[in-house]
């Protein structure tokens, strides 16, 4: 494989165009995109795995602050899912200490039961320790528009070259491959084909026919409206998430804005209804979408990435991640030309997600039609029922529900578990007495260094949010 041509152009293409070029940047790479149909323009929070993909590109989290508008990250405050507020947070200053997060755990479960998590106050009231580098959290919130920006202009720095083109149909050889794919004046040819053409799936599903897998038996969320407001407020280092009376809000804050968006069912509540519950009159997009993936992402010479591979919700903030995660599976199969092999990692990363996004929505508010409908017709997965079987025993640990390039594992599925207060105490009570008094008295100092934030090296001050970005920008 010698040349690739991306069709599409929204952030799912630039980030895949730009992690082929690092690894092959001898390879034709070639973007076309319609600004015509222009991108989704939605999808400002990441996952850690956002930090890889700025390493092995070589852009600083500081440059992301100053031209993308981009804030800190630390994970999601959920807020009315169940009785109390919880967390799930990643990569706090104190992760250093988490060599053993299952002993961690272990003893804040059984020390500390009311506090439904086990991140430090400091991060919850929005400040940052001044000592640390500029990449601590790992995770970051943007504007995806100037992020889109941004990465375009990274890919023409980098020599992968953009045509503003609508793709139409293909031609195909006698292995039943494209051979080239056409808009209405040109044709465009190349050895791999990838579609970052969004919900429009214009060559996976329209021109090759791979089916698409449906999630909507588990996943009820199928429609967003979003909305933003300027803000010069304190900047929140947490995405909310918000359960309202037909699905969930987020709010996502960046330096000069905070983006919103209600997530709902369309068989509960129309758009007018939802405008009406957040209050809003006038909102900035109204999206549809079916929760699901592609039944095979690399079917030919073509693979799906981005919205056009698969899409479940936003909840997490799964979708970049996913990308990212794909795309480094991607480059391990290219030489191979490996599609079986390259497909069944694929499912894997997105299986594991989808356990991720679902656990949030297990027995959680039954206080309307909605909600009491999601209770009710909530199925568990075998990997749910087996976690669940796990928890009646122990905690799970790292090697049990981590799968290769997947993005979730055991630090984030007891932080949801925890949240939710579906966490038996006698099993771990059990593990806790297990440890040496000298392991467990390690931990308890731990878990109150990081409550009263009193580790001296890490913490001699602690500035706001927005004045660290201030700080990082202009130095
Ligand atoms: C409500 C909602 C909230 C989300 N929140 C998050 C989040 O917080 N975090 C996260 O990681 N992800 C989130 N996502 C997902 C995120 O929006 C996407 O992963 C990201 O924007 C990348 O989208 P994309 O590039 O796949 O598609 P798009 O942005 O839709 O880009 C598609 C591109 O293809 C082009 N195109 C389409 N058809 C053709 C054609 N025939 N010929 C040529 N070009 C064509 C378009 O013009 C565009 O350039 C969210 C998604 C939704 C729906």
């Amino acid at each position: 494989m010698n040349s690739f041509l991306f069709v599409g152009g929204g952030n799912s293409s630039y980030i895949s165009a730009l992690i082929l070029n690092s690894r092959y940047p001898n390879k034709k790479i070639t973007i076309v995109e319609s600004e015509a149909i222009g991108i989704i323009g939605v999808g400002e929070g990441t996952t850690e795995h956002w930090f890889k993909f700025c390493e092995c590109l070589g852009i600083s989290f500081t440059e992301l602050i100053e031209k993308c508008d981009a804030t800190y990250k630390f994970g999601v405050h959920f807020k009315n899912w169940v009785k109390d507020d919880y967390y799930h947070c990643v990569g706090h200053p104190f992760n250093a200490h988490h060599a053993d997060y299952l002993a961690y755990a272990a003893t804040h479960l059984v020390k500390r039961t009311k506090q439904r998590d086990t991140i430090p106050q400091f991060l919850k009231e929005g400040m940052l320790p001044i000592p640390c580098g500029d990449t601590f959290g790992h995770q970051l919130h943007f504007d995806s528009v100037k992020l889109n920006d941004f990465l375009l202009q990274t890919c023409l720095d980098r020599g992968i070259s953009i045509v503003n083109d609508e793709i139409i149909d293909a031609t195909f050889d006698r292995q039943g491959n494209i051979a080239s794919v056409n808009s209405k004046t040109e044709t465009y040819k190349a050895d791999f084909y990838i579609d970052g053409t969004g919900f429009k799936r214009t060559l996976i599903q329209k021109i090759l026919g791979v089916k698409w897998d449906s999630y909507s038996d588990h996943l009820f969320m199928n429609s967003a409206i979003t909305w933003h407001e300027n803000s010069s407020d304190d900047i929140p280092l947490f995405t909310t998430s918000e359960a309202l009376k037909n699905g969930w809000k987020w709010t996502i804050p960046t330096q000069n804005k905070k983006a919103y968006g209600y997530i709902f069912s369309d068989k509960f509540c129309s758009v007018e209804e939802a405008k009406e519950e957040v209050n809003v009159k006038d909102v900035d997009k109204v999206i549809k979408f079916e929760p699901g993936k592609m039944e095979r992402m690399w079917y030919k010479n073509c693979m799906a990435i981005g919205l056009s591979a698969g899409f479940f919700e936003p909840i997490e903030a799964t979708s970049l991640g996913i990308t990212i995660q794909q795309m480094f599976c991607f480059l391990h199969h290219i030489s191979s030309n490996d599609s079986d092999s390259f497909n069944k990692y694929v499912n894997t990363i997105y299986d594991n997600a989808f356990n991720f996004i679902l656990l949030h929505y297990y027995n959680v508010r039954k206080d309307s039609e909605f909600w009491r409908f999601n209770n009710t017709h909530f199925k568990k997965t075998e990997f749910l029922e087996n976690l669940f079987d796990i928890m009646l025993k122990r905690l799970p640990f790292k090697e049990e529900l981590e799968v290769p390039w997947g993005l979730f594992g055991s630090l984030n599925f007891i932080q949801i578990l925890y949240g939710l207060n579906h966490i038996d105490i006698s099993p771990i009570k059990k593990e806790y007495q297990f440890y040496s008094e000298e392991k467990r008295e390690d931990y308890n100092c731990l878990i109150n260094q990081v409550k009263n934030a009193d580790d001296a090296d890490l913490i001699d001050k602690m500035l706001p949010h927005r004045d660290k970005l201030l700080a990082l920008i202009n130095k």
